[in-house]
């Protein structure tokens, strides 16, 4: 592996990759007559559910999760289409051999996402978005699809990144926007706050990061009626302490949580650093303590 020494900058980088609306896509790619066209993955019965939507679809508000019934309703040209998890999961391989040309540190999330850690990568690329473009240009030219980057140098702010310039785009927040990102980001983003659990933080009068971060911390139990592991986690700071280089960066970072990293496909020993600060610590750190 190339030496990172000399390298500018002393941040991890960190690569989300998410391919945009990807069963849709395949689907779409390999049936011409589906392109241009609202398109549900999923079964059309009573009970289906929707697994993914082309973005056609989401314009009438068809999303993954949504019963098939509801989708039908909010847009009625919707195409169903059985899912063909086969193929899905050989453009996946497809798209885990070229991350593998940069990276050995991958850790996939689904057949579509995965964090790439690029801090050293095989090329020798200083810089994480020339790296972000060459693998969406490979995954477009191999598998003709196309894929979303976010940069940041934790997982959790890659992963919002990468939403920013959805379909076929690529958005870095650099280390001193980080704070302000979290700021603006809406509880309902954060690991380990779902729907129920963002209705009640809004209750409560949380509704951003800068919020969440200046209340007094409610118990996990009050809140969630269980713990969460994630922004209203209740373990403190972490004893998994980052390694060097996260940890010299941890000093000036947001007090983000961080997914815990648990991928079975990720082989023990290889998963990504014990990234970022403290999981729990927006929720601990009350009043002018908080402040970044
Ligand atoms: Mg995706």
């Amino acid at each position: 592996m190339p030496p990172t020494q000399g390298v500018p900058g002393s941040y991890r980088k960190i690569i989300h990759v998410d391919m945009d609306a990807f069963y849709a896509s395949v689907e779409q790619r390999d049936y011409p007559e589906l392109r241009g066209k609202p398109v549900a993955v999923g079964g059309s019965a009573a009970r289906g559910v929707v697994a993914a939507a082309s973005y056609e679809a989401r314009a009438f508000g068809v999303r993954s999760a949504l019963p098939s019934v509801t989708a039908k309703r909010k847009c009625p040209e919707l195409i169903f289409v059985t899912p063909r998890f086969d193929v899905y999961r050989a453009v996946s391989a497809q798209i885990r051999e070229i991350f593998a040309e940069h990276t050995d540190l991958i850790e996939p999330l689904s057949l579509d996402e995965a964090y790439l850690d690029v801090t050293s990568n095989h090329q020798g690329i200083p810089v994480a978005t020339p790296i972000a473009e060459l693998i969406r240009a490979k995954i477009k030219a191999v598998t003709g699809l196309s894929a979303s980057a976010g940069i940041y140098y934790n997982k959790f702010l890659a992963k919002m990144a990468s939403d920013q310039n959805k379909p076929n785009g690529q958005f870095v927040i650099t280390p001193h926007q980080g704070p302000a990102f979290v700021e603006a980001l809406p509880v309902k983003k954060f690991r380990g706050v779902g729907p129920a659990t963002a209705a009640r933080m809004q209750r409560l009068g949380i509704e951003r990061g800068p919020t969440s971060r200046q209340s007094r911390s409610p118990s996990s139990s009050s809140i969630s009626g269980k713990p969460a592991p994630g922004i209203i986690g209740s373990r403190g700071r972490s004893t998994r302490g980052p390694s060097s280089p996260t940890a010299r960066a941890s000093r000036s970072a947001p007090r983000t949580p961080s997914p815990p990293i648990s991928s079975s496909s990720t082989p023990r020993g290889r998963s990504l650093y014990h990234s970022l600060p403290r999981s729990g610590a927006i929720a601990r750190r009350t009043g002018s303590a908080a402040g970044p």
